[in-house]
């Protein structure tokens, strides 16, 4: 089987609601994603999607994924065989070092073609239906603590279990809303304090040493690894890493210096999901715990992220997030939706979703 055209897409997604990241970050209103189809001369059409959540929360914007595309990763991989997911991106990361982000959606609309020609759900090739299903996460913004127990509560009777709240304002703020979350939390639920990288080392070890009584993961406290790493051995906390792994070679460091107990496994980022599965494994075996999930994107996305979760051993899974519930618009039919508090990767040969072709309008590029 060879790849016979690459088609990009440009989807805009708007926010129902705006959304701040942290560190006075842009104020997000709408996401820019692309779509990538795969078609091949079996007639077998695989789709992938690349969002890196705008141009300010990584190093990666959504024109380099397009510009990638074009340049350098479409003459690559043009009459590869999509079934070779090791061999593609082997060809990939010749042709273009480094940019994992921009390559992630050929790789995951050649193990949509994978799972489609085998006839199997992409989970069954990586690893194999655990057939657990996968908990969602809630994402409660930062606000007051009275708010922000009012948001977990609502989310818990929504069918929630696993919650993360966004912290990072004030140390004195934010101690006292892990206290009132912690006082409020329903029995049996679970919390990480994500910072998104808003506190400096000071601040962080301040906070958790204040709160060090309380049973919480904290996720990525500091702007870079070398900070966290600096929390970590002040601290007692589980942390989870996020925006610091990006790439193999990240999570050993982080395995060697005991640096995180968690880590989230974002699949753009990492750069597809034939890097993610490595990183998954060394997971397994070095018993770090995965929030599995999508760095952004529509259900198309989100379920890619959700196929390797299903196929992931249930404890070394915490939870993960479902982008597409913050969009208006759902581009896709089918896919792994929200089921009150988990979800579960669809039992439809390769990844059980499919772009809806109105929705997607014209191709911005066709390479054949
Ligand atoms: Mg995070």
């Amino acid at each position: 089987m060879k790849i016979t055209s690459i088609s990009v897409y440009q989807v805009e997604l708007p926010l129902e609601h705006p959304y701040r990241l942290s560190g006075g970050r842009l104020l997000f209103e709408r996401l820019d994603s692309t779509f990538v189809r795969i078609d091949t001369d079996a007639g077998i059409t695989g789709w992938g999607e690349g969002c890196p959540w705008g141009s300010t929360y990584l190093p990666a914007f959504p024109g380099g994924i397009r510009a990638a595309i074009g340049n350098e990763l479409a003459p690559a991989v043009l009459g590869q065989d999509p079934r070779r997911l090791d061999v593609l991106n082997a060809a990939m990361d010749t042709a273009l070092p480094g940019h994992g982000y921009a390559k992630s959606a050929i790789d995951v609309a050649c193990w949509d073609i994978l799972g489609k020609s085998t006839g199997l759900p992409v989970c069954e090739l990586l690893g194999g239906d655990t057939g657990e299903n996968v908990t969602v996460q809630s994402s409660i913004g930062t606000g007051t603590p009275e708010a922000m127990v009012a948001d977990i509560l609502r989310h818990h009777e929504m069918g929630y279990r696993v919650h993360s709240p966004k912290i990072g304002s004030d140390v004195g703020e934010d101690a006292a809303r892990i206290r009132a979350i912690a006082a409020g939390l329903p029995e049996g639920d679970s919390v990480t304090f994500d910072a998104n990288r808003a506190m400096l080392p000071d601040q962080a070890i301040r906070l958790m040493a204040q709160t060090a009584d309380v049973d919480a993961y904290f996720e990525q406290p500091c702007e870079t690894y070398e900070e966290c790493l600096q929390v970590r051995r002040a601290t007692t906390q589980p942390i989870i890493l996020d925006e610091s792994i990006v790439d193999f070679a990240d999570l050993v460091r982080a395995h060697s210096d005991q640096a995180c107990e968690a880590i989230g496994l974002k699949i753009g980022r990492v750069g597809g999901l034939t890097k993610a599965r490595r990183m998954r494994d060394f997971c397994v075996q070095t018993g770090i715990r995965m929030n599995i999930e999508a760095t952004g994107g529509t259900v198309l996305a989100d379920t890619v992220a959700v196929h390797l979760a299903q196929a992931t051993p249930t404890r070394f899974r915490r939870a993960t997030w479902l982008c597409h519930e913050m969009l208006t618009d759902d581009p896709c039919d089918g896919g792994a939706r929200n089921l009150s508090g988990f979800t579960k990767a669809p039992d439809l040969p390769g990844f059980g979703v499919e772009p809806k072709r109105e929705a997607l309008g014209d191709p911005v590029a066709v390479y054949s």
